[in-house]
């Protein structure tokens, strides 16, 4: 997941850590004195999100809660907590990703985002996802779920990688549904499913590698013969054959991961 491994992926990619971090900065202060919609009359903070500028996931929920509000940092309650005992059995940590919401204001009583507030802030989301590039996003309940897999229920699709539209800001990613951690606080069940969807977040981030991979040869073999267009190629729909384990010394990296 580091930069490195993004080079390798990706031969060229399109921005620097240092650009990276400069744009969701200023994605952040929009954030911070947005009045887009009525939930900036009632928030203490906004909550814009953070992590790595040089991630290759990222993981989105629903709104800020009460102590995200109190701090302007996502995902900092108990429902924090567990997703930060998500991320450890996988060995990872909160750091190393980037963690945000589809509205970056407390809904009053945390009552569910309106349409027309979920819609006025979704263009921040997608200029964070447009910034970051990510190989994998992780939806973290059933309303962040559906701005990647519009229909989807959670209770079937979560554990599961599904194709990104490119609208979403995020085109050339795969997307990955989990139970919101605050649901599964309250119903065994679903954190028992959780653990079981965290563990499967590693294999999910390995077959978006490969398909960004697959994704740029196509392009530029098509480029190359004229076979091909680079956006018929990067369509969301066509999942490339994973390419043979020793095929490359790219695929070699692909199997031994690191996380920073
Ligand atoms: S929820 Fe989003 S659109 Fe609404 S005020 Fe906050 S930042 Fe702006």
């Amino acid at each position: 997941m580091t930069s490195a491994s993004r080079s390798e992926a990706l031969e060229a990619p399109a921005s620097t850590p240092a650009s990276r971090s400069a744009a969701l900065e200023a994605i952040a202060a929009e954030v911070r004195a947005c009045t887009r919609c009525r939930l900036h009359a009632g928030r203490t903070h906004a909550v814009p999100g953070e992590g790595h500028p040089d991630t290759e996931v990222v993981f989105v929920g629903e709104g800020p809660g009460l102590n995200e509000d109190r701090q302007g940092r996502p995902f900092v309650g108990r429902a924090g907590d567990l997703l930060v005992r998500f991320l450890a059995t996988i060995g990872w940590r909160r750091e190393e990703v980037f963690i945000t919401n589809v509205v970056k204001c407390r809904p009053p009583d945390n009552r569910d985002p309106e349409p027309d507030e979920v819609a006025a802030c979704l263009p921040y989301l997608q200029r964070q996802l447009q910034a970051l590039d990510p190989a994998l996003v992780v939806t973290l309940g059933r309303h962040s779920m559906g701005r990647f897999i519009p229909g989807a229920r959670i209770t079937q699709a979560h554990g599961t990688v599904h194709p990104v539209d490119p609208a979403t800001g995020a085109g050339s990613a795969l997307v990955y549904a989990m139970f919101h951690p605050a649901a599964a606080l309250r119903a065994p069940d679903v954190e028992r499913q959780s653990y079981d969807d965290a563990a499967g977040i590693p294999a999910a981030l390995l077959e978006a590698r490969r398909r960004r991979v697959a994704t740029a040869a196509t392009a530029a073999t098509g480029a190359a013969t004229g076979e091909a267009r680079p956006e018929q190629a990067a369509a969301p729909e066509a999942f490339p054959a994973p390419p043979p384990p020793d095929a490359s010394p790219v695929d070699t990296a692909l199997d031994a991961p690191t996380f920073f």
